[in-house]
């Protein structure tokens, strides 16, 4: 697509600018460190654009590396899926992938030096206890009866704890730091756990593990990281994450940026939650078009290169903001406008006789209007089509532009047909309408100058084949569903809307997350999962036009 050509700038580039220009550094390495704990999210490719971006655009590197310090939550899984939508985003990851677990034994090691120096012990509290020792933002905490035990002590529990031979929460490492910090993060955090859990990647060889901010920051060091940008939660954790690294024996100094985090209207974005509606089947999966996950985005049509440029948009600030589903739409519309070939479908068939028609013919239409590139296709022209049923009305006033009793209409890339009488049911509801064609109106208008003005899309009903079409809308009734006691009671019953219809021949072959322009009706493209050529399926991207505009009015 035409992704906007400039490049981004923002306060971490310009921070960028200034360490290259002032020699702090020669070259950017910056890194994108998902826990493998779900499938990536639109906000993630936020993340991803930024760190890859930065990468690409200074010559620079970026690691992918998974933060895996909590096997019970993590899987094999979500680790294939986010390499897959690394790479389906355009970028590829310097050297190896990384892991955190790559470092259990040099975190290890740097626990150890710290209970060395005195700055770790090894405590009995309770978590309740601990909660409790902990104090409030207001009021400071309690150190520990266990704050002060001799380093012999610390380091000969700290051996059992990686042993085997402690029960899970009846010991942790804590880091002895300041119980008053008015930053709660500060007041002697946990630094190792037991947990007799099989990691995805060490499998039983640990029962301890290190915990994120303890972690985070080494293997940020160990791997030479210039910038590591995170996301503004973590800005008082950026204390701790110094204080680790400067009570340490590491020659690298990370520096930490936070930025603020991606929110969209109308959807969640918590791992948490998202994993909720999963588990609990609220959706088919976490690739679930719905979703707004970058594997459900895929499926539903959204091009690489949309949310690259959706990211650009956004920009990146430090300023809490709420995005509008809209803006993420505009992005795929624009990229498909250009570059996604037409075709018909009809959604909601009526037939349609031609009584003066005889034989099928064939038809030569251009796949795109502007566009003479993308060539052209041929459609199967017959006695018999399907057109939408909201195409047809008995009587209708000069501004419906479509086909009614007694008047004329062109079939798109065809003829001019005129609707002669209908046929209509038991219950009224009109079955068949029989018409006649103007043989002279093929790409030309009536000789006697009689003016035509609605062009209908149709689909031949002899070759068409049947299509099943899932229609997409918001997932939530409520802007913010995240913020809803229970978010599971804001979503929208009428999500997913599945209607059959029929679709041109040539769609027989459409592969899984090509898009269409479906004259009229939006941008499709089939469902990777279940759409075959014997029983195709289409998902709707996005309509034609911004329908979120008129909702919120
Ligand atoms: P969750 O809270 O849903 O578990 P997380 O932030 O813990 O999300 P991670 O897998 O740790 O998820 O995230 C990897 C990276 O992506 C982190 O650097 C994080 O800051 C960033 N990230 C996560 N969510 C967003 C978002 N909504 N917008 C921008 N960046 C995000
Ligand atoms: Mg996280």
């Amino acid at each position: 697509m035409s992704e906007s050509e400039a490049r981004p700038s923002n306060f971490i580039r310009q921070i960028i600018d200034a360490d290259l220009a002032s020699g702090k550094h020669s070259s950017v390495h910056t890194r994108f460190p998902p826990e493998p704990n779900g499938y990536l999210h639109i906000g993630h490719a936020k993340s991803i654009c930024l760190n890859f971006g930065i990468a690409q655009d200074y010559q620079g590197q970026c690691n992918l590396r998974f933060d895996d310090t909590n096997p019970e939550k993590e899987d094999i899984e979500y680790v294939e899926s986010i390499k897959n939508d690394v790479n389906w985003l355009g970028f590829e990851w310097s050297g190896e992938i990384c892991y955190s677990s790559n470092y259990f034994d040099k975190l290890h090691g740097f626990a150890v030096e710290l209970i060395n120096k005195g700055l770790a012990y090894v405590d009995e509290l309770s978590p309740e206890q601990m909660r409790e020792y902990r104090g409030t933002l207001t009021e400071p905490g309690k150190h520990s009866p266990y704050r002060d035990r001799s380093v012999e002590e610390n380091l000969a529990l700290f051996e059992q704890m990686k042993n085997g031979e402690i029960e899970e929460g009846k010991m942790c490492l804590r880091a002895k730091i300041d119980m008053a910090s008015p930053f709660m993060v500060m007041r002697d955090p946990v630094i190792y756990r037991v947990r007799f859990a099989t990691h995805h990647q060490t499998g039983d060889k640990w029962c301890i593990y290190p915990m994120y901010d303890f972690t985070h920051c080494i293997s940020d060091a160990l791997e030479g990281i210039t910038h590591s940008i995170c996301t503004l939660e973590f800005q008082d954790n950026r204390r701790l994450y110094d204080w680790v690294l400067d009570n340490i024996t590491i020659d690298c100094q990370p520096r930490q940026y936070e930025f603020s985090r991606l929110n969209l209207e109308y959807t969640v974005m918590s791992k948490r939650k998202l994993n909720q509606l999963v588990t609990e089947n609220l959706v088919s999966g976490w690739d679930d078009p719905r979703m707004p996950t970058i594997s459900g985005l895929r499926r539903r049509g959204f091009t690489s290169a949309s949310i690259r440029e959706f990211c650009k948009r956004i920009g990146v600030t430090k300023q809490d903001n709420t995005i509008e589903m809209s803006s993420l739409e505009s992005c795929i519309r624009d990229d498909l406008n250009t570059n996604a070939p037409r075709a018909m479908a009809v959604l909601d068939p009526i037939k349609v006789v031609i009584e003066n028609f005889g034989d099928t013919e064939t038809l030569t239409v251009a796949n795109h209007p502007n566009n003479p590139e993308m060539g052209e296709r041929q459609i199967p022209f017959s006695r018999e089509v399907y057109i939408e049923r909201e195409d047809f009305r008995e009587e209708a006033n000069k501004k419906y532009k479509r086909l009614v009793l007694g008047k004329e209409v062109r079939l798109r890339g065809a003829y001019v047909i005129k609707a002669e009488r209908i046929e209509k049911d038991a219950e009224g509801n009109i079955t068949t309408i029989y018409c006649t064609y103007d043989s002279e109106t093929l790409g030309k208008n009536p000789a006697d100058g009689r003016k035509v003005k609605g062009v209908i899309h149709w689909v031949s009903a002899e070759a068409g084949l049947p299509a099943e079409f899932r229609l997409y809308d918001r997932l939530f009734t409520v802007p913010n569903p995240g913020a809803a006691d229970d978010f599971v009671s804001t979503i929208n019953p009428e999500s997913l809307s599945v209607v059959k219809g029929f679709v041109e021949p040539a769609l027989k072959e459409a592969v899984a997350e090509r898009a269409f322009q479906f004259e009229r009706t939006g941008y499709f493209c089939a469902d990777s999962k279940d759409s075959t050529p014997e029983q195709l399926v289409f998902n709707r991207t996005v309509g034609l036009r911004d329908t979120w505009a008129k909702i919120a009015d």
